[in-house]
């Protein structure tokens, strides 16, 4: 079983859980970059989960 992986869009923020990122944002309606920020570790509670610090790291560039 393969399981959804989170995919957050980089211009909105919308987060969707596929797996594969949507081609079009459901939220802006544009083709926008999706960053994977499914988490990997058990410090953001294993695969299902958003990951936290790669959600925070693209909000903080801007
Ligand atoms: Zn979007």
């Amino acid at each position: 079983m393969t399981k959804n992986l989170k995919w957050r869009c980089e211009s909105c923020g919308y987060t969707v859980e596929e797996k594969q990122p949507p081609e079009n944002c459901p939220a802006c309606k544009q083709k926008c970059k999706f960053a994977n920020v499914t988490c990997y570790t058990p410090d953001c509670g294993g695969p299902g989960n958003i990951d936290p610090n790669l959600y925070d790291r693209k909000e903080k560039k801007k």
